[in-house]
């Protein structure tokens, strides 16, 4: 092959494609784009497929893998600091496996894509296959700069620290774009304390903070919040009861400001959180207890 060819072509700008399709959904790509909106001198190429390992019509290998959402950490760095994808089936000799032992061998990049809900994914790019380990039917996969890839030289390991390096702040990134977008449609885009439906001004809250054990990005750890409550929550000048009453700190309470502090704080003393629907997206009430003793702790 004469480099660059259409295949490392078509990469790149998938590449651009997506990164610009993230930054408009705050790090979520919608299947309806991938699917419809990549354009490569003229023609669609569609970038993901039904399930698993995708290969568009134009290209000899594949282009993209994806997973479910099933469990939350299975897509989270191994023992190794690297990723692990598990084989198409169990043969690995099918088609697909061998499809992404090829893309192994010439050091192609990979867009992967991990599914957050219906119709969206995390996306993660460039991925390269950096092992095969067929008794675990598994591949071993690394983030790498976009820059460090050189057409067909597969990438070396140059250093192994920084490839973990970037590959666990890539998934740091992807995991917290997840959780955003899953707590802010269970709270139907909505700050659960003011009701602003501004999706900019909206961040997702862990109500244990993600540093702790059990600060895990579930939807039961989250909060929707505008910007101002959320920061409110964060250094403690708002508290969450656990029977999901707001509780301003009673210092806050006797201040006299302007309107920000008067309608956006002191009156919302004493309302009540509005809380998703279903169960299992409501917020854990152990963790709102522990939470607002560590408030109650600090005013
Ligand atoms: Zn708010």
């Amino acid at each position: 092959m004469n480099y660059p060819d259409l295949d490392w072509l078509v990469r790149q700008a998938a590449f651009r494609f997506v990164e610009q399709l993230a930054e408009q959904h705050n790090g979520v790509v919608p299947w309806g784009a991938l699917v419809n909106d990549f354009n490569f001198q003229g023609q669609r190429v569609v970038l993901i497929g039904a399930s698993g390992i995708w290969k568009p019509a134009q290209l000899e290998l594949p282009i993209s893998i994806q997973t479910s959402p099933s469990d939350p950490y299975s897509d989270s760095p191994g023992p190794d600091g690297l990723l692990h994808y598990r084989y198409q089936g169990t043969d690995p000799s099918n088609r697909w496996n061998v499809g992404l032992r090829e893309v192994m061998n010439l050091g192609r990049p990979l867009l992967y894509f991990r599914a957050v809900e219906k119709g969206w994914y995390t996306p993660l790019w460039p991925l390269v296959i950096v092992g095969d380990n067929p008794s675990a039917l598994t591949f071993t996969m690394a983030c790498e700069d976009v820059d460090a890839l050189v057409p067909g030289i597969a990438p070396v390991v140059a250093d192994e620290a920084r490839r973990k390096y970037v590959t666990r702040l890539a998934v740091v990134r992807l995991h917290q774009a997840g959780f955003r977008k899953r707590v802010l449609s269970a709270y139907r885009n909505q700050c659960s304390i003011c009701r602003l439906k501004h999706v900019e001004l909206l961040d997702a809250a862990h109500i244990i903070p993600d540093k702790k054990e059990h600060g895990d990005p579930v939807v039961s750890n989250g909060l929707s919040l505008c910007k101002i409550h959320h920061a409110a929550f964060d250094t403690n000048i708002l508290g969450i009861r656990p029977d999901l009453r707001v509780e301003i700190r009673s210092e806050i309470l006797l201040e006299v400001d302007g309107p920000m502090l008067k309608h956006g704080l002191q009156e919302l003393h004493g309302s009540r959180l509005i809380i998703p629907k279903k169960k299992e997206e409501q917020p854990n009430s152990e963790r709102l207890e522990e939470r607002y003793e560590a408030f109650k702790a600090a005013s």
